[in-house]
Parts: C-alpha cells; structure tokens; sequence
C-alpha cells in the first residue's frame, strides 16, 4: 500500500475543487493498493475563507507522513499546493505531476514520463540523479577543504 498525499487547490472555487477532489481520490481508491491521503477532506472542518497558518502546518505534518505527493490541478496557481511541493521535496519525498501538462524536463528539455517536482523544477530522473551526484561530489570537495584547513592550523 502506498500513502499518496493528493494536493490540490481548494480556494478560488471551493465546491468545484471539492468535487474534483472527491473524483480523484475514489478513482485511486478504486485500484485498491493506493491510500489517497486528501488534506482538503481531513481538514474540511476548517474555514478555508479564514486564516490558514495553523491547517498549513498540519497539511505539512500529514505530508511528512505519507510517502508520496501528488499534484493535481492548478497547483503551480495555490500558494498551499507550491508549498507542499516544496516541503516534500526538502523532505526527500517525491513528488510527481499527475496531470498530463507537466510531461517536459526543464533541465534538458526533453519529454521525459518520469519528471518529477525537483527543488522548483520539473526534472527527469536522469538530470536528478546528475544534480544529486554533482552535489555530494561538491559536499565531498568542500569536506576536504575543510579538513585541510583544519590540519593547516594545527
Ligand atoms: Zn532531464
């Protein structure tokens, strides 16, 4: 079973977003191995006219939770749905575009099924795994930069 956390935008057209939502989750709940985990249904006790700070702190909470993020939507327009993203992708969670207008890599441009939401870009796992190597390979270098200083001022 996977939890699959479904963001989605709520403000803007509050019962049609619902609604869609709604169609979403019974749709992966129909496959029977997915656990649609919809912030907008548990946390539908709240004013979604009102004050959001506290429902975008549990939104973050339940995310941590899941093991996957699912973009639905308009969601680069919610500024609930870009912080989601965003906080997933710090947690090393992934998190993929579901809707077919997402499909390119930023990084190469190419058409790629497997783009994913990669620190504010839409980036094929190639042009991820490239980024990730160049980063432990820079943490690498500056580790041994500093342990050279280190032992220089011994
Ligand atoms: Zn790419």
């Amino acid at each position: 079973m996977l939890t699959a956390y479904i963001a989605h935008p709520l403000r803007g057209d509050i019962d049609n977003n619902l609604k869609r939502v709604h169609a979403i989750c019974q749709q992966y709940h129909a496959q029977g191995n997915i656990i649609p985990i919809s912030p907008l249904h548990a946390f539908g006790f709240v004013d979604p006219t009102g004050p959001q700070e506290l429902v975008l702190k549990y939104c973050c909470e339940l995310l941590s939770r899941c093991d996957e993020l699912w973009l639905h939507g308009d969601w680069q327009k919610s500024e609930g749905c870009r912080m989601e993203a965003e906080h997933a992708d710090r947690l090393g969670i992934p998190v993929r575009f579901m809707e077919a207008q997402s499909g390119t890599c930023d990084l190469c441009a190419r058409r790629k099924p497997d783009c994913q939401y990669y620190h504010g870009v839409s980036a094929c796992k190639e042009c991820r795994d490239t980024h990730k190597q160049t980063t432990e390979r820079v943490d690498q270098a500056s580790k041994y930069l500093f342990l050279q200083r280190l032992e220089a001022t011994k």
